[in-house]
């Protein structure tokens, strides 16, 4: 029979890292599972300028390297897997990873987080990783002094965007209102941004490309005007997708309680899911900030209440 931990954390981004920082201070046996995007969406941005404690820009890879770190300082054992079926239904409570160990937890803290979402057009899907990307920090170097196109209206479009125009020619935004969904800050810097063009109320209806020796590669997109119809072509050899997240829950389905978007339910005040034992803190459970620092405060609530519950347990 496997051992059997305190407490698994299922996700190492800022809120996993906290609530393993917590715990394992706390002397508890901490393992923390990280997932196919060890240290969560941090990773894949580059100037974090709003976690407190940095006066100058630190780089989101730096701080979750700094947190796993912390995390394994402090005492919480961490392992690279993928968690592929859990049973919360009896205790120990048991996850079965996809090369079929088993691990064995009295209490499980989930901070699995979101992904990015996408248009959902056939076009898309086909030229995804050939000029169809949701991360200008990952793919944005390949289009240095081209044209793009980044769709969305909200911080992370607007932040991607005023990335890539340090490296491309010129950014299209492509937002389907005429108003911006992100911080006012950001927008201003936006629309000062002369490698910058808004192409307001506006949606892409389809992504266009070519087959070439390497395969079929974006050659543009399709821009339907959603007030009065009228399309154009933008030619582009790549188009970024910066529409939201979804969060990681497909695992807990039909196990743990969801809203409609499919963010886990925690109780009021708490990180307590409908499972006794099984709490959920970051971003998988919160439709509304999704920032680092309210994950992060989010995983310490999670530590605390894994200790609470254990010392009832006992
Ligand atoms: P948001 O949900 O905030 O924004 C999504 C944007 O995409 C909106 O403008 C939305 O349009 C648009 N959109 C959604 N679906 C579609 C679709 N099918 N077709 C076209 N456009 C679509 O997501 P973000 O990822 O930008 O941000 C998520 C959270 O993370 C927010 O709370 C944000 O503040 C936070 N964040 C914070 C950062 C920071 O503080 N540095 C950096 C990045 C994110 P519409 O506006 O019309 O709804």
């Amino acid at each position: 029979m496997s051992e059997i931990h305190d407490v698994i954390i299922l996700g190492s981004g800022p809120a996993g890292c906290t609530a393993s920082i917590y715990t394992a201070r706390a002397g508890l046996n901490t393992l923390m599972l990280k997932g196919p995007e060890p240290g969560g969406q941090l990773t894949i941005t580059t100037d974090v300028e709003n976690y407190p404690g940095f006066a100058d820009p630190i780089q989101g890879p730096d701080l979750m390297d700094a947190m796993m770190k912390q995390a394994e300082n402090c005492g919480a054992k961490v392992k690279e897997t993928w968690i592929t079926d859990v049973d919360f239904s009896n205790r120990p409570f048991t996850l079965t990873a996809e090369d079929s160990t088993i691990y064995q937890a009295k209490s499980v803290i989930i901070s699995t987080g979101a992904s990015a979402r996408w248009l959902g057009l056939e076009s898309e899907e086909k030229y995804r990783g050939f000029g169809v990307s949701a991360c200008a920090t990952c793919d944005g170097f390949f289009y240095k002094n081209k044209e793009v196109i980044v769709v969305g209206g909200g911080n992370t479009a607007v932040e991607e965007a005023l990335y890539l125009s340090n490296i491309a020619s010129k950014v299209y935004l492509v937002h389907r209102r005429d108003e911006l969904r992100s911080e006012k800050i950001l927008q201003k810097r936006l629309l000062a941004n002369p490698k910058i063009q808004p192409v307001w109320d506006s949606q892409v209806k389809e992504i266009i490309g070519e087959a070439g020796i390497l395969g079929s590669t974006v050659t543009g997109a399709i821009i339907e005007n959603v007030k009065t119809g009228e399309e154009t072509t933008i030619n582009v050899p790549a188009v970024f997708i910066a529409i939201g997240h979804t969060p990681n829950t497909q695992l807990f389905k039909n196990i743990l309680d969801m809203d409609q978007s499919n963010f886990l339910i925690t109780k009021n005040n708490s990180t307590a899911t409908n499972i006794k034992g099984i709490f959920a803190c970051g971003d998988v459970q919160d439709p509304i900030y999704q920032q680092a620092v309210t994950a992060a405060g989010s995983g310490c609530m999670s530590a605390l209440e894994v200790e609470k519950f254990l010392a009832e347990e006992d």
